[in-house]
């Protein structure tokens, strides 16, 4: 049996992706049997209006949304209060007890990141995250928490301290969303289950590597939390940065969650930003942010261009470019790798997931002109379903494998390098497109 506890569960992220991802897991028998999930939020519901609320998410032509709903209980509490963790508590003891059975306990953190060191803190104190679970008896009691985490590096420090005190770092599953992107995943087979790659993975042979995770949609509905954040925390911080490792990493001895992270925390660990002149730093605002934002002014960057090296010798001297924005002319998710006779390998990841290498081959005719033809490899051509990154994380959490979660170390690496180059790009002019 498991219990799944989403605080903020009528939020946005709840029921735009996680109610469909645990109906998909659902319908699938991928979730253990006799599973519960409970609803945490202020509103004034009941279980029978909340499940009526999820429900009216989902679709009607589901063929098992009926007995789904039947999983979902409704808490009305408020995170600030001591009271509502110690009835939350209550109310699992009491679920535990009605069945005579110890359920595994799995509690998503879908709030705003600025209540975490609060809650963190009550959670410390009613201890309801430790109820009756313990790994010896084969149960487990785990704590899943949003990205941001964090506005820089003094402050995830803070957060990881309050939340070291709660729970063992074991028990922690720090989502970054992308890492269980289909097409990033791939980066790691295709680099190393192909043997002519790994040969060439390095400065000798690749010139640049480009990074690029362009928005259509500006800040709407958004913006006053983006305000505070702007792009570079917001996705440099962590989808970006998670992007490149992936891209650098060392072949993991074994392909499993915790071989692949240890590289992963390796890579960051000797990225820095590279020398700061104006050509490879850049950051702006979309015109019409303000409206947007619905703020009067604001010197929050949109859109950035940032560029790292790697203290690694087998990097050195190679630049890393991200680039990031909203309201720009596509929706695109890229990474590029030049190599330095012109090749190029093309990773994409939005709007399709799809490979693409351009060899040189030659022009037909009488001498040996050449030219660039693309070889490519598309899930969508080839029929293969990709599935929801909300789905893979829930059932990974629920399996204990933390191959698309986030460790303390790669946390505090990712805020040290985007520290660095906020304090140094203040003195930059803020751009305008
Ligand atoms: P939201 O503001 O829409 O929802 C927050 C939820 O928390 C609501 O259910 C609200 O009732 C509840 N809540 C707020 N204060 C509370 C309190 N004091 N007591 C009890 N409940 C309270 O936020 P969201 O967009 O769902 O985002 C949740 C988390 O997911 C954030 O950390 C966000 O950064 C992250 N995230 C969201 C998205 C997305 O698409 N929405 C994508 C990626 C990450």
């Amino acid at each position: 049996m498991l219990s799944i506890v989403i605080f903020g569960g009528t939020g946005d992220l709840a029921r735009k992706k996680l109610f469909r991802s645990l109906y998909n897991l659902y319908s699938k028998r991928m979730l253990p049997q006799n599973t519960k999930i409970i609803g945490f939020a202020r509103r004034d519901l009941n279980t029978d209006s909340y499940r009526q609320f999820v429900s009216d998410e989902l679709s009607d032509d589901l063929d098992l949304k009926s007995e789904f709903l039947e999983c979902f209980y409704y808490f009305q509490g408020d995170l600030h209060n001591e009271q509502s963790y110690l009835d939350l508590r209550t109310l699992l003891v009491g679920m535990d007890e009605q069945y005579k059975i110890c359920a595994s306990k799995l509690f998503y953190m879908s709030v705003r990141p600025e209540l975490y060191a609060d809650v963190f803190e009550l959670l410390k104190k009613t201890n309801v995250l430790n109820t009756c679970n313990s790994e010896e008896g084969g149960t487990w009691s785990r704590l899943l928490i949003e990205k941001p985490f964090g506005t820089n590096f003094e402050h995830a420090k803070f957060l990881d301290e309050r939340l070291g005190e709660v729970v063992s770092e074991d028990r922690i599953f720090r989502i970054d969303h992308y890492l269980a992107k289909e097409a990033l995943e791939n980066i790691l087979v295709f680099r190393f289950k192909n043997v002519m790659f790994n040969g060439v993975w390095n400065r000798e042979f690749i010139s640049k590597i480009s990074i690029r995770l362009f928005e259509k949609r500006g800040v709407e509905g958004r913006g006053e939390f983006y305000d505070e954040v702007g792009a570079l925390r917001d996705v440099g911080q962590n989808h970006a940065l998670q992007m490149l490792a992936l891209v650098l990493m060392d072949r993991p001895l074994q392909f499993d969650g915790a071989h692949i992270r240890a590289e992963r925390e390796q890579v960051l660990k000797t990225l820095r930003p590279y020398e700061f002149v104006p050509e490879y730093f850049e950051r702006a605002q979309y015109e019409g942010y303000a409206d947007h934002a619905n703020v009067s002014s604001s010197e929050t960057e949109t859109y950035f261009r940032v560029t790292l090296q790697s203290e690694d010798e087998r990097w050195q001297g190679v630049p890393f470019e991200i680039e990031s924005g909203k309201a720009m002319s596509e929706d695109k998710a890229e990474i590029v790798i030049d190599f330095v006779d012109g090749n190029t390998m093309r990773f994409e990841i939005q709007p399709e997931a799809r490979i693409a290498f351009s060899f040189n081959v030659k022009e037909t005719g009488y001498d040996y002109s050449t030219t660039a033809k693309s070889f490519e490899f598309s899930y969508k051509e080839h029929e293969m379903f990709i599935l929801d990154a909300y789905e893979k994380i829930l059932y990974q959490a629920v399996a204990g494998d933390v191959t698309s979660f986030v460790s303390t170390v790669e946390v505090l690496e990712q805020w040290r390098i985007i520290d660095e180059i906020l304090t140094q790009w203040k003195t930059l002019p803020l751009g305008s497109y």
